[in-house]
């Protein structure tokens, strides 16, 4: 069988270091479980914007479109706005590869500390499926009077029928793979088109999964059972802006940003998903071989999974767990010693 090819783009700052951890492990569970996976390395960037004048190259759409996945440090560097970094790289990535799903799995492992006093390792387990190309985010709108009294802004939302179908129908297969529970995010109380549309077309589709229990909960209310009773969801479906909330809510709740994995995907496999930690470039760190490498490795474990190789996956997962079981391969943001390096050695060894 020919290789799978990975598109790498490690971007900025500790996005390198991360990137080269996830290569290594890897490599490693590669040679377990006798994969071909081949790797092309392309250095677009925040870097490459200072000095070329863009992120990536006018056909960098095409350049990526053959491969099987797309394996991502980070973007963003202080001096360069973040629409650039953004509308320079990731959303045309997502829009052009119709990644509609950003999944974003959430769990309190041994070892590391959740902000939440009651959450005890191994209780918190879910997945937060946020829709990833409409909603909220469009770029309907605009603003009047500029300047005047009676100046005021007007931002549309967009929920399509097929766009809430497809996003519902994949948060209930997972589920279904799961603790068969689903709790859709909704605002219908408040908001009086977009959500009661949502809710409708879900509970439709929830009928077509009759194993899966599910229930709509308002995004308020959903904030706040996250902090007080996490241990309640295995997957969260929600829109565009709620996800984006939430995801970042429960990557809080989990302990550290440093440990926090994503997916976008394509779940047609039209075209390449992408893969990337939740954290971004962090200027304060880079450089010093400090950064906590365990976000990019979750995040290579996921595409693993998409690319048909979940016993390989399920091995990357259990080695992030003994590495994070052991005080001596934590990193400063889990109030450990240890570098990159040494985490990376850990987990190699547990796949070794
Ligand atoms: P961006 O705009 O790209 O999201 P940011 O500055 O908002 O960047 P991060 O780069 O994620 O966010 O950094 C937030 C904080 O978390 C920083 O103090 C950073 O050092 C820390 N941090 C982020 N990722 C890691 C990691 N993998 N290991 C250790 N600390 C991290
Ligand atoms: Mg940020």
């Amino acid at each position: 069988m020919a290789p799978q090819r990975i598109a790498v783009i490690p971007g900025d700052g500790i996005g390198v270091e991360v990137t080269v951890a996830a290569r290594a492990v890897l490599d490693a569970v590669a040679d377990r479980h006798r994969l071909e996976l081949s790797y092309e390395e392309f250095d677009w960037s925040c870097r490459r914007h200072m000095e070329q004048g863009a992120m990536m190259p006018p056909d960098g759409i095409a350049v990526l479109r053959p491969y099987d996945a797309i394996l991502l440090g980070a973007v963003g560097w202080p001096g360069v706005p973040d629409h650039v970094s953004l509308w320079g790289l990731l959303i045309p990535i997502r829009r052009a590869f119709r990644q509609y799903v950003n999944l974003r799995p959430v769990r309190v492992f041994d070892g590391v500390a959740s902000p939440l006093r009651h959450a005890a390792p191994g209780s918190v387990d879910f997945v937060v499926v946020r829709e990833n190309v409409e909603g909220e985010y469009s770029e309907i709108g605009g603003r009047m009077n500029r300047g005047f009294p009676d100046e005021f802004a007007v931002q549309e939302s967009v929920f399509t029928r097929a766009g809430v179908t497809r996003i519902a129908d994949h948060a209930f297969a997972l589920a279904a793979g799961r603790r068969s529970y689903v709790t859709s995010a909704t605002k219908s109380n408040g908001i009086m088109h977009t959500l009661p549309f949502w809710d409708e077309v879900v509970a439709e589709r929830a009928a077509r999964f009759p194993e899966v229990r599910w229930d709509a909960e308002h995004i308020d209310a959903l904030a706040a059972k996250l902090v007080l009773d996490p241990q309640r969801f295995d997957v969260i479906v929600a829109s565009n802006l709620f996800g984006d909330i939430l995801s970042d809510l429960a990557a809080a709740v989990a302990g550290s940003i440093g440990i926090a994995p994503s997916a976008n995907l394509d779940p047609t496999r039209t075209y390449p998903s992408m893969f990337e930690p939740v954290h971004g470039s962090a200027p304060d760190i880079a450089g010093q071989g400090a950064a906590n490498p365990v976000g990019a490795v979750w995040s290579a474990a996921l595409m693993l999974e998409h690319l048909g190789h979940p016993a390989a996956a399920a091995d990357v997962v259990a080695a992030i767990e003994a590495s994070l079981a052991d005080p001596a391969t934590r990193t400063r943001d889990l109030g450990g010693t240890a570098g990159t390096a040494a985490v990376v050695g850990a987990l190699v060894d547990h796949l070794g």
